[in-house]
């Protein structure tokens, strides 16, 4: 496994996602574990987040406590799928800024195709938080990393739920400084970009629009 992926194999993500791949798991159930999963994960990928000291008092004593330190995080997802992990985060950093970038893949070349951007204004002087449950061919995530490298975002993290070999091998060739977390590494992809074993479109199971 490459140096930048970081994959959170807790029994308790092992097990909701198992229900997640179920193809007879219904979409209400689906989404609930969904963000289940993410507040997991963000126990892992905020691990190293820095903290400073403000002095409180307890009932019994004074003490130097550990707060967050400096600026918000962003959170940034790549819809649709995106928000599935988004809800999970933002239960546990509320006032952490979301963007989103709107790209859908072209059913013949795989290729990413944007169509909405949207991202809070000093994104770039934030750590930023990336999400889209699968990185299949990893196309529409480097693209998501170059657009948020447009916009002067330099300390960002990708967070998915099921990433292919193909899919990390590309990311991590596009964008070597980007740190990966998923949740599962399964086998390969097939003729139409979806990941073996995988969960199906994601957005799809999610939404219950197929
Ligand atoms: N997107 C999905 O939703 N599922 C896959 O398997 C691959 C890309």
């Amino acid at each position: 496994m490459s140096a930048n992926v970081t994959l959170v194999d807790h029994p308790l993500v092992a097990h909701k996602l198992s229900y997640m791949r179920d193809k007879t798991t219904p979409s209400g159930v689906f989404r609930q574990l969904l963000k289940e999963i993410s507040l997991l994960m963000a126990y892992e990928v905020l691990r190293d987040l820095p903290l400073t000291t403000s002095r409180i008092e307890t009932p019994l004593a004074a003490m130097d406590a550990p707060f967050l330190a400096g600026k918000k995080l962003v959170l940034v997802s790549i819809l649709r799928a995106g928000n599935g992990l988004l809800d999970g985060m933002l239960d546990l950093v509320p006032a952490a800024p979301v963007g989103h970038i709107g790209l859908y893949r072209d059913p013949e070349t795989l290729a990413a195709v944007e169509y909405y951007l949207k991202l809070p204004e000093d994104a770039a002087e934030r750590p930023v938080i990336l999400v889209d449950p699968m990185l299949a061919t990893g196309n529409s995530v480097s693209a998501a990393v170059s657009r948020l490298k447009q916009h002067g975002c330099r300390d960002i993290r990708f967070v998915c739920l099921l990433a292919a070999p193909e899919g990390i091998a590309a990311l991590s060739e596009a964008h070597p400084d980007v740190r990966i977390f998923t949740a599962a590494i399964d086998s390969h992809l097939d003729d139409h970009g979806y990941i073996v074993p995988g969960l199906g479109d994601a957005g799809d199971r999610m939404y219950g629009t197929k």
